[in-house]
């Protein structure tokens, strides 16, 4: 991994065979940035994604073992259980240009992951568990 600072961004770039969320949400931790917006692209594979059933309060996974374009990443970090988590979604384009979706739970680099990250230098955007719908969701105040 390496990472260049601007400003109150960074931009990453996620190597070949590094996970992607355990990579950023590492630097995140490391840099202290706990209320961010990360968007990227790159080139994945081995990646695991789903679709939140809120009937059964349960993901669907997917599983891609094969190389795709990560088209788009969007992602924000926010504190859930005093640490910062990572929150994304990505879209995957295939060499026929067909494209995937979904919630991100990993992916592996397998060209270049490119991202950026824009830390809001805020620590009061936090997550919480919310029962009605089963997931940790935004707690947002303004402090
Ligand atoms: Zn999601």
């Amino acid at each position: 991994m390496q990472f260049q600072k601007i400003n109150h961004s960074y931009i990453v770039h996620v190597e070949e065979g590094e996970k992607v969320m355990q990579t950023l949400t590492n630097f995140c931790i490391e840099k202290g940035i706990h209320s961010a917006q990360i968007s990227g692209i790159g080139a994945v594979r081995n990646i695991d994604i789903g679709a939140y059933d809120i009937t059964n309060k349960d993901y669907i996974h997917r599983i891609f073992e094969e190389i795709l374009e990560l088209l788009s990443f969007q992602g924000n970090v926010a504190i859930k259980d005093g640490e910062p988590f990572l929150h994304a979604h990505i879209t995957l384009g295939t060499h026929d240009m067909e494209v995937y979706g979904g919630h991100l739970f990993e992916m592996e680099v397998a060209a270049v992951g490119e991202f950026i990250i824009h830390d809001f230098q805020n620590k009061n955007t936090l997550r919480q568990y919310n029962d009605d719908i089963g997931l940790a969701t935004l707690k947002l105040c303004n402090l």
